[in-house]
């Protein structure tokens, strides 16, 4: 486990209280792998709905098992808002699906799992499953902190 350096697995420690649970949260658990009709280009981007700009392909995994899709440029750079960069951070992959999970929740404003997993096809239901818990857990803050004003 020493190439993923010693902040990730600190930091994953933390989040997800072992090692295996953050293993497998980390998206190495296998999906399905990308359906041949995700691969083509949509006429809009999945997060925003917007349809007249060219969109990037995001990835969320990279190598033999590459998945991912298709977002415009606005929503592809909040997804890695922060330091979501895979060439930057060991744990961009799980900061990109909390920006996913929080942009996707601003504009369609569900909180379903299989809703995020299927329409962006994130490689991990785990990953997904915590950015959710960790966004509602934020409402929740936030409005405690509405009824206290
Ligand atoms: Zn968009
Ligand atoms: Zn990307």
């Amino acid at each position: 486990m020493d190439e993923f350096g010693e902040y990730y697995g600190r930091s994953y420690r933390l989040r997800f209280g072992s090692w295996n649970e953050a293993v497998s949260a980390a998206g190495l658990e296998p999906r399905e792998p990308i359906d041949s009709d995700f691969i083509e280009e949509p006429e809009s981007c999945p997060l925003c709905g917007k349809s007249n700009s060219e969109l990037d392909f995001h990835h969320w995994r990279y190598g033999d098992n590459k998945q991912g899709c298709y977002l415009c440029r606005d929503c592809h750079d909040s997804i890695h808002e922060g330091d979501a960069l895979p060439s930057e951070n060991n744990n961009w992959l799980i900061e990109a699906v909390e920006n996913l999970v929080r942009d996707h929740f601003e504009r369609h404003g569900d909180l379903e799992k299989y809703e995020i997993l299927s329409r962006y096809n994130v490689t991990s239901e785990k990953l997904v499953e915590y950015g959710i818990q960790k966004m509602k857990s934020e409402n929740k803050h936030r409005e405690g902190k509405a009824d206290d004003e």
